[in-house]
């Protein structure tokens, strides 16, 4: 028998939550963002099954945007941090790659450039986020060169990202929208701006091109959910199975550091996933799993190789059950990453980029 470990991919899922993007933002067209390796779901499956739906990608850097193309990707490709160095235009050039401007260093090997075709430049403002980007004054003069450079930009967008659209009711939010909307109608400029939690909260946010990256996975960024991210479909499914059972008398400790104690006589089952294959370290007790589509919660902490539930109350649990640590269980159940990731003080983004390459990905 192999490791019972896996990480199967819905494809048919994340065509799904790309649809949910393109209805819940139709004056803007939808830029899906394969980052981090499709946050941990593999880039180039999740491109091909989004190739006829999406007219554009995003990764973070040229290498993620090779891997692409390597694979015979033909949709343009925006690189969200641009390049990291001047040696990198050739490529974005000779790979037909669309390029974000955060830095006047980028901009000055820009124009210090010759491209074969002019290149789609999206140039970054720092609305308030204070990550990358131009201030707003500066970013207006450098809008004016950029466009006047037909040589080199072939199309010119204002992107900026938001630090807190998934707050339902935040200040900073309404402060970086208001100052984006000003810049953008002072320079008429096409915008790019909405992330996963703006395309499904503020539609005022909505531009010529939207951002989702979070939520194509299923993970429903919102603070409070509405009607749109309740209509999400998990992607990911991490799918294991007992691998052992045993008996406890109470009070008796479970796994490293004894931190969980039986409050009665209880039945431990070890599943073979651990934070040697991702699964989050911090996980608490507590933390649900579904056990043949039956919830049932972590008893000790996680070894690297295995994971203790206690299964006291899941009377048909026997080696061999399934256990999903988050996606949809053979039955339908569903236990959401979003609530796993709470269990672990952290958020989705970092428990599907954790999955590691031991974990095999399979897709249908
Ligand atoms: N745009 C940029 C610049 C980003 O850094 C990210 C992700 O971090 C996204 C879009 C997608 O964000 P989300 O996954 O929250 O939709």
């Amino acid at each position: 028998m192999t490791r019972p470990l896996l990480a199967e991919i819905d494809l048919a899922a994340l065509r799904h939550n790309y649809r949910l993007a393109q209805a819940r933002a139709p004056v803007s067209q939808a830029m899906a963002v394969l980052k981090a390796n499709a946050y941990g779901h593999g880039a180039v499956a999740c491109a091909q099954a989004l190739e006829d739906l999406a007219p554009a990608f995003a990764v973070a850097c040229l290498e993620e945007a090779m891997e692409l193309r390597e694979a015979g990707i033909t949709t343009p490709i925006l690189l969200l941090e641009g390049i990291f160095d001047a040696s990198e235009l050739e490529y974005v050039d000779t790979l037909g790659l669309w390029m974000t401007v955060h830095s006047q260093w980028q901009v000055d090997a820009l124009f210090a450039y010759r491209p074969t075709t002019p290149i789609p430049v999206w140039l970054k403002v720092d609305s308030g986020m204070h990550r990358l980007g131009f201030p707003p004054r500066e970013a207006e003069g450098l809008w004016h060169k950029l466009q006047a450079d037909r040589g080199r930009v072939s199309e010119l967008y204002l992107m900026s990202h938001f630090a807190t659209a998934d707050a339902l009711d935040s200040q900073q939010f309404r402060q970086q929208l208001t100052l984006l909307q000003g810049l953008a109608k002072r320079l008429d400029a096409p915008t790019c701006l909405a992330n996963s939690p703006a395309t499904l909260a503020w539609p005022e946010t909505h531009g010529d091109w939207n951002r989702p990256g979070i939520m194509l996975y299923g993970s429903d960024p919102l603070e409070g959910a509405n009607d749109a991210s309740r209509r999400l479909r998990p992607v990911m499914t991490l799918r294991s199975r007992i691998i052992a059972l045993q008996d406890v008398a109470a009070g008796e400790p479970v796994g490293y550091g004894g931190r969980w104690r039986a409050s009665r006589r209880s039945r431990i089952a070890v599943v073979a996933c651990g934070y040697g294959d991702g699964y989050d370290r911090h996980a608490r007790d507590g933390t649900p799993v579904l056990v043949d589509g039956q919830r049932a919660s972590l008893a000790g902490r996680v070894s690297m190789d295995m994971l203790t539930v206690d299964v006291s109350d899941v009377p048909g649990a026997a080696i061999g059950s399934e256990v999903v640590l988050w996606g949809r269980a053979a039955g339908g159940e569903v236990l959401s990453v979003d609530e796993v990731a709470r269990h672990c003080e952290t958020i989705s983004y970092t428990l599907l980029t954790g999955m590691l390459p031991r974990v095999p990905r399979r897709y249908h």
